[in-house]
C-alpha cells in the first residue's frame, strides 16, 4: 500500500481566455484519472481580456479549482511564484495555459515523483508551431548560459515540471525579486530527473513573449545566475593593455630607428574610439548588475494578491 499523495496544478495566465476552457477540460479528464488527490491553481497575472471571468466559471463548475489574481502583470516568473507560494499539497505541477505542456503526461510524471524524484522537468525533443529563429536563439541561449553559470540549468527546459513539497519549501526561501525560474529550479538541487516529451503548438491565441520579453529573460537568466561579465572586463582590460604596450614598444623602436613625421591620425582614432567604445560595454554591464542590485534593497514584496480564492 502506497499512501495517497496530493497534487496542485499550478497554471499561470496572461490573457487566456480563449485557451483556459480548453486547457481545463483536458485538465479534468487528467485529474479525473489520476493516482493522487488533484486540484488546481489557476493565477490570473493581471489579464486585461475576459480570462478572469472565465476562471471564475471554472471555478464554480469545478470544485477542485482555485484561483489567484495578481494585482496587475507581474510577468509569468512573478505568477508562478505566487502560485506555487499558495501550494498546501505534497506536490505542484506547472503547466502553461495553452497546452503546449500537454496535461496527459502528468501520471508519468507522477510515478517519477512516486519513485523518490523531487523534481521531475520536461525536456523539449521538439517545439512544433515554433519559428527556426525561436529555436535558434533558445538554444544559443541555453549555450552561453552553461558556460557562464555554476548553476547546471538544463537544457531545452521550460517551466514545465513537478516539484515535491521539499522543493516548494526551498524555493519559499529564496526571496530574489528578479527571478528567473528555470535557475532556481536548478538550483535547489535535490533529486531531479529529465522527462522528454514533444512539445505542441498552442491551442488558441497567440505567444506572449516577443523577442524583447525574451532577451530581458534572457539578461535575468544571466545576471541571476553568473557573474563572470563583470569579470570579463578585468580580462579584457588585462588584454588590451598588454597588446597596448607591446604596440608602444613597436612605436618607440619605430621611432628610435627611423625619426618620427607627423602622422598616425588614424591608429589614434581607431584606438580612441575602441577603448572608448570598450569602457562603455564595461560600464554598461555594471550597471545591469547595479541596477539589480538597486531593485533588489528596495525590498518591496514580489507580487500583490489583488484576490485569493482557495477551492471549495
Ligand atoms: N504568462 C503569464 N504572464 C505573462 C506572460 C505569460 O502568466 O506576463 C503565461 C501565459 O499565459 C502562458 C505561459 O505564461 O500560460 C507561457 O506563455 P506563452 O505561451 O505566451 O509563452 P511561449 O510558450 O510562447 O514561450
Ligand atoms: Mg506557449
Amino acid at each position: 500500500m502506497t499512501e495517497r499523495r496530493s497534487i496542485t496544478f499550478v497554471i499561470a495566465a496572461f490573457n487566456e481566455q480563449d485557451a483556459l476552457p480548453l486547457m481545463h477540460a483536458r485538465l479534468a479528464r487528467v485529474m479525473d484519472a489520476l493516482d493522487a488527490d488533484a486540484q488546481v491553481l489557476y493565477v490570473d497575472d493581471g489579464s486585461r481580456d475576459g480570462t478572469w471571468e472565465v476562471m471564475q466559471q471554472l471555478a464554480a463548475d469545478d470544485p477542485r479549482v482555485g484561483l489567484l489574481r495578481l494585482a496587475r502583470n507581474f510577468g509569468k516568473e512573478l505568477a508562478l511564484t505566487a502560485g506555487l507560494d499558495h501550494v498546501d499539497t505534497d506536490a505542484a505541477m506547472i503547466l502553461d495555459a495553452d497546452g503546449q505542456d500537454p496535461p496527459e503526461l502528468a501520471a508519468q510524471f507522477v510515478a517519477r515523483w512516486r519513485e523518490g524524484y523531487d523534481v521531475v522537468y520536461g525536456t523539449r525533443l521538439r517545439r512544433d508551431g515554433e519559428t527556426w529563429l525561436k529555436r535558434a536563439t533558445a538554444s544559443a541561449f541555453y549555450r552561453v548560459m552553461g558556460w557562464l553559470s555554476d548553476t547546471r540549468i538544463p537544457r531545452d527546459t521550460g517551466d514545465f515540471r513537478l516539484i515535491s513539497r521539499r522543493v516548494l519549501d526551498a524555493l519559499r526561501q529564496t526571496r530574489e525579486r528578479q527571478r528567473f525560474m528555470k535557475g532556481l529550479f536548478a538550483w535547489v538541487g535535490f533529486r531531479q530527473v529529465s522527462f522528454p516529451y514533444e512539445r505542441e503548438a498552442r491551442v488558441a491565441g497567440g505567444s506572449k513573449f516577443n523577442y524583447w520579453r525574451l532577451w530581458n529573460l534572457a539578461l535575468e537568466g544571466i545576471t541571476s545566475f553568473s557573474t563572470v561579465p563583470l569579470r570579463l572586463a578585468t580580462y579584457v582590460g588585462v588584454f588590451t593593455a598588454l597588446a597596448a604596450f607591446a604596440w608602444g614598444l613597436w612605436i618607440i623602436a619605430r621611432t628610435v630607428l627611423w625619426g618620427d613625421p607627423v602622422q598616425g591620425w588614424p591608429s589614434l582614432m581607431t584606438v580612441m574610439l575602441f577603448l572608448g567604445g570598450l569602457q562603455l560595454v564595461a560600464l554598461g554591464i555594471v550597471g545591469e548588475y547595479l541596477g539589480r542590485l538597486y531593485v533588489e534593497v528596495k525590498q518591496r514584496p514580489l507580487y500583490l494578491v489583488g484576490d485569493w480564492r482557495p477551492r471549495r
